[in-house]
C-alpha cells in the first residue's frame, strides 16, 4: 500500500512518515501544494493524507482539483484544531475523514486502515483468502487457525497481494507499494519475499506470471 502524505510541518510529516512506514506502508511525503500535484499526476496512490494548511496550493484547492478530476483516491485531511469549518468544508470538498491535530499516531493507522479497507471495497477488517486470515490491525497472520510467522515486508507484500487478488501485480508496483522513492531496493527483494511467503503459506497461493508479475486469484466463495 502506497500513501503520499503532504504537510509542511517537518516535525509532524516526520513523526507521521516514521508511523506509517512502521505499519508497513510505503509513504512518500511532500511538503507543499505543487510538489502534491506533481506526485499525483504520477499516480499509483491508495491513500492521500492531506494537511489543509500549505504553503503554494492549499489542501482544500488540491482536494477540489482532485474530486474534479474524477479521482477517487481516499483522503484523510489534517486540519487544526479550531477550525470547524475547515473540516466541513474539507468533507464537503471530497474528503473521507478528517483528524484534528495534534492527534495521536495510533488514531491516524486506524483511520488509514479503514479508508484503504473502503478504497479496497472491504467493509470487516481482517482480509479473508480461503484457509489465510490476515488481520491489517495487528499484522497477525493465520493458516487454517494457526499462527504464521511473517517478517514486516513478507506481511507487506501479502497484504498487497490479498487485497488486490484477481489482479496482476508487477514487480515495480510491489516494489513501490513497500518503499516509496527513496529507498534503495536490491532487485530480487520481492522474489525473495514471494519464496518465503510460499514456504510458509503453500506453493499454490502466489502464481508468478513470468515476465509481468505476481497473482494470488480472487478466493472463491464457500
Ligand atoms: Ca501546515
Amino acid at each position: 500500500m502506497r500513501i503520499l502524505l503532504v504537510e509542511d510541518d517537518s516535525l509532524l510529516g516526520d513523526g507521521v512518515r516514521a508511523g506509517l512506514a512502521q505499519e508497513g506502508y510505503a509513504v512518500d511525503w511532500v511538503r507543499d501544494g505543487r510538489a502534491a500535484q506533481t506526485a499525483l499526476a504520477s499516480g499509483g496512490y491508495d491513500l492521500l493524507v492531506l494537511d489543509l494548511g500549505l504553503p503554494g496550493v492549499p489542501g482544500l484547492e488540491l482536494l477540489d482539483a482532485l474530486r474534479r478530476a474524477h479521482n477517487n483516491l481516499p483522503v484523510l485531511i489534517l486540519t487544526a484544531r479550531d477550525s470547524v469549518a475547515d473540516r466541513v468544508k474539507g468533507l464537503d470538498s471530497g474528503a473521507d475523514d478528517y483528524l484534528v491535530k495534534p492527534f495521536d499516531l495510533e488514531e491516524l493507522t486506524a483511520r488509514v486502515r479503514v479508508l484503504l479497507r473502503r478504497g479496497a471495497g472491504r467493509a470487516a477488517p481482517v482480509i479473508r483468502h480461503g484457509d489465510i486470515v490476515l488481520d491489517p490491525a495487528s499484522h497477525a497472520v493465520t493458516l487454517k487457525d494457526k499462527p504464521v510467522e511473517l517478517s514486516p515486508r513478507e506481511f507487506a507484500v501479502l497484504r498487497e497481494l490479498l487485497e488486490n487478488a484477481g489482479q496482476v501485480l508487477s514487480r515495480a508496483r510491489l516494489e513501490q507499494s513497500l518503499y516509496g522513492w527513496d529507498r534503495e531496493v536490491e532487485s530480487n527483494a520481492v522474489e525473495v519475499h514471494v519464496h518465503y511467503l510460499r514456504r510458509k503459506l503453500g506453493s499454490g497461493l502466489i502464481k508468478t506470471l513470468r515476465g509481468i508479475g505476481y497473482l494470488v486469484e480472487r478466493p472463491t466463495r464457500k
